[in-house]
Parts: C-alpha cells; structure tokens; sequence
C-alpha cells in the first residue's frame, strides 16, 4: 500500500511533478546555503566557459535533488541526460552515455549508490581526465586504448552519503546537503504549487498543509492534490484552514504530519518495549518495511521532530512523542 506521505516517487507524482518543478534557482524555494554556492560556482564555470565541476547532492527523497539537477542544467545553459544507479547496468551502458554527451552537457544519476563496481570504475576516469578506458582484444594480445570524452558535469543524488565508496565520493568537487525544509518554506511551495494548479488557497490552508508535510515538498505537493479533491467534490473549492484540517484529518495525515504507519511503529516501541531500545530489524518487521527503508526514509523525519533517537542499544522513542500520544512515561 502506498503510504500518502511517503517520500518516494510515486506513478501518480510523475506527470504533475513535472509541472510543478521550479526551472530556475530564483524559483527554488528554501536550500538558501546550497542555493548561493551553486550559484557562484554556475557563474564562475560560465565565466571561464569550462564544465562545472562535479556535485554530489545528498539527503531525504523528496526534497528536490532532481529538481535541483535540471535547474542547473538551465542556469548552465546546457542539456542534461538522467538516468540511475540502477539502470546503468553493464560498464558498456555508461560508456555508451559518456560518449553521446556534448561538451559541457550534464549526466544526473540518480541513486549513484546503487551502482555496481564494475560501473564505477568506469566514472572514475571519465570524472577526473574525461577519458574513457577501452580494453581492447583478450588475452596476451589485450591492450587498454583511452579515449578521450567532452567535458561534463557528473550530478550524483544520493540518500546515503555514507554509503558511497570513497574513490567516488572524492571525485566530487562539490558536495552538498539538503535539509528539511521549514514550515514557512513549505507554505510558500505549496502556494506556488497551488498557483500553477490552479487552485484557489487561503494563506491557513497554505500552513496546514505545510505543517503536515514531513518538511517535504514532494509530500506537501501530494497533500495538496489530495486536500485539493476534497474541496472540489465536497466543498466550494476553496481551500482554507478548515477545510485542509478536515481533508487531512480523514485521509489521517496527523498534525505532525505522521500517518497510521508511523504511529504503528512508535506505539509498538512504547507498547511492546516500554519506550526502547529496541532494535532496527524488530522496528522494521513490525510495520513490515524493509530496514534500510526504515533507516533512510522513515526514521531521518521522526528523529528530526524529536519523537526518536538511535542509541547504540537501540531506537528509542522520546517523551516528545509520550506528550503526542496523551501517554505517561513509564518511571
Ligand atoms: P528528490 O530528487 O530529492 O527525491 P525532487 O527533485 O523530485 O526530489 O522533488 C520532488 C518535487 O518537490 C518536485 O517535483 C518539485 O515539484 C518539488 N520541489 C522540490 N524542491 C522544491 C523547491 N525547493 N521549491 C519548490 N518545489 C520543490
């Protein structure tokens, strides 16, 4: 079942998000640290008319990596190929990639932890002297020819930094982190979104939305369609305070933005294991996700509002989330 505030891309996400991407920096809302260094190193790669250097964007889904890999493609003024670490499958795939690409193009890989080592090695020459290579023949006869590729610029997005090799990782020359979007940042994404929509949206509506969204604009984008239905069918199609609580509170989206998924895997820390720690593997079965789910995707949102901690024993849910639940702490 698909969760309504899960992060993931989601079929239905596609067409509309493609819409709602901003195309320039000046539209990118939030990411302001980010944002402004990108933003000197696109001029300075302009200026000296060279590729921009190789970046590396990492953090949550749903905050706008993507997004941010087409707008610099844009503000370069150049095309830009995407793919994914898993789509890239043998090391031929990626060369046949490297060698279409016009001088200063951008190649967007998506998920670059997820390619395999054979496909790695390939990257590293082609990053660091844009050569390709080519063992040619087998056996005693074998010889290794490099062929030289136009300049590019690599953009690798990743939820796990931590899980890149670091032969890769230290090929980047700019790495950035995206965080959690605030509330006020949120509520200006979800009023531009509700803008190019075509919906009309009270400033507390904007907010509700906002407040709920898991600090994700691809979750306040997918909140706002769906509040979006309920104010077409059952309301006057206006969305404003009350209407987005009443939308959200029946599709179960909380006030913390958790759903029933959420609150399965807090109440069954504090139900069957007094609060923690429990582990990772039990957490996980539980609500019956995968762990690495749990850890990239799942948990990062309930340690950032404060209701979980990772111990070295354990997970641990925090009397933040007791007070959520009206529960006592147990002494
Ligand atoms: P990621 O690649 O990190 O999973 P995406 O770039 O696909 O995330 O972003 C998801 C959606 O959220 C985009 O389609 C876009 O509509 C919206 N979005 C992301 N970042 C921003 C932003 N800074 N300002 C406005 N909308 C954004």
């Amino acid at each position: 079942e698909e969760r309504i505030i899960s992060a993931h891309m989601a079929e239905e996400d596609a067409t509309v998000e493609f819409s709602l991407r901003p195309r320039y920096l000046s539209e990118y809302i939030g990411q302001t640290r980010v944002k402004e260094n990108l933003k000197v190193y696109i001029e300075a790669a302009k200026m000296r008319g060279e590729a921009l250097d190789h970046v590396l964007l990492y953090g949550p889904p749903g905050l706008g990596k993507t997004t941010l890999s087409h707008i610099i493609a844009n503000e370069l003024g150049v095309h830009i190929r995407a793919t994914s670490g898993p789509a890239i499958e043998r090391p031929g795939d990626l060369a046949a990639i490297l060698t279409n690409l016009q001088p200063g193009d951008l190649l967007f890989i998506d998920e670059i932890h997820r390619l395999n080592r054979s496909v790695e090695e390939v990257l590293y020459p082609a990053m660091e002297d844009f050569a390709l290579d080519i063992v040619i023949g087998k056996g005693p006869s074998a010889r290794s020819v490099r062929l030289d590729l136009p300049p590019f610029t690599l953009v690798g997005a990743t939820t796990r930094a931590g899980s890149l090799s670091s032969p890769l990782r230290d090929r980047f020359g700019v790495v950035s982190r995206l965080e959690y979007y605030t509330e006020d940042e949120l509520t200006l994404i979800v009023q531009r979104a509700a803008d190019l929509l075509g919906v009309t949206i009270r400033e507390e509506g904007a907010v509700e939305i906002a407040r709920r969204a898991r600090g994700t604009p691809r979750v306040a984008n997918r909140l706002l369609k769906r509040v979006r239905d309920f104010v077409q069918v059952q309301g006057d199609g206006v969305i404003t305070g009350e209407a987005a609580r009443d939308a959200l509170d029946r599709i179960q989206v909380d006030k913390m933005g958790l759903d029933r998924v959420d609150h399965k895997l807090l109440l069954s820390i504090i139900e069957n294991f007094r609060g923690g720690p429990v582990g990772l593997e039990t957490i996980a079965a539980t609500i019956g996700e995968e762990a690495h789910t749990v850890e990239d995707v799942y948990e990062p949102y309930l340690m950032q509002i404060g209701f979980l901690q990772r111990t070295p024993r354990g997970r641990v849910v925090t009397p933040k989330c007791y007070e959520h639940f009206g529960l006592e702490m147990p002494t």
